[in-house]
């Protein structure tokens, strides 16, 4: 399998720093195993931006030769954050989500991931969120207790119950069969909190290339209100 790649990060039009990372910054096109991750940081002053970029680093630097899984890349992404931490105590209580696909080439993507960032996918027309946030609302949703509608307009909606920065975290891992033909999305909360997955879906399905559909995806997140700092990456599966 090939898959190709591209990615985007913007501030938005709120926020005064872009508190999001992602790897790979370029875009690329491989028969090689190619790592992936969307990153979303918190934390005062520029602690989120440094959280972000120290766990995407630690996670994503072991190449994809590495033999860590996902889920150890995201707890190799936790200890470097917690390492940082230690160093300077200014920077506690910083923290980030980390969505990482470690996409091999026999065909399957394999999947770590904490907080509210996602992963879609986006076959024959239809986009499916693989990844479930960890967010208190969802949480709610899974337990009865609220709708989704009501989860779209809750006033802590954007509570995280999971993040890298804390000593002991709880990874979800995943692996799925790729097809050729899917259009893999990592994005952070940027994107899905300006767009709705029928929205998110048909831009994806008009984006020839996946640099188009990433500058297409931020773009429409900022024309509906650029709130948060939008990342996206998009990786497109071919024989
Ligand atoms: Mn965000």
């Amino acid at each position: 399998m090939r898959f190709t790649w591209a990615s985007a990060t913007h501030v938005g039009l709120v926020r005064s720093g872009n508190e999001d990372s992602v790897r790979p910054l370029a875009d690329g096109s491989s028969e090689d195993a190619v790592v992936v991750a969307v990153a979303d940081g918190m934390g005062g002053a520029v602690a989120g931006e440094i959280a972000s970029r120290v766990a995407i680093e630690a996670a994503t630097d072991p190449g994809p030769d590495s033999s860590l899984s996902p889920g150890e890349r995201v707890q190799a992404g936790n200890a470097a954050v917690i390492e940082a931490i230690t160093e300077d105590f200014r920077l506690s209580g910083m923290g980030t989500t980390l969505t990482l696909g470690y996409f091999d080439p026999s065909g399957v993507l394999r999947v770590g991931h904490i907080g509210d960032s996602r992963l879609y996918l986006y076959r024959n027309g239809a986009l499916e969120q693989l990844t479930d946030d960890h967010t208190l609302v969802a949480e709610l949703v899974a337990m009865g207790q609220i709708t989704e509608e009501q989860a779209e307009n809750h006033p802590r909606r954007h509570l995280v119950t999971r993040v890298i920065g804390t000593e002991t975290i709880d990874v979800d891992e995943l692996d799925f069969e790729l097809e050729s033909g899917d259009r893999i999305l990592i994005c952070s909360d940027g994107l899905t909190s300006m767009l709705r997955d029928t929205q998110v879906a048909e831009i994806l399905r008009q984006s020839t290339s996946p640099s188009d559909a990433a500058w297409s995806l931020v773009e429409a997140a900022n024309a509906a209100g650029g709130v948060d700092n939008t990342t996206v990456a998009v990786v497109d599966v071919s024989p």
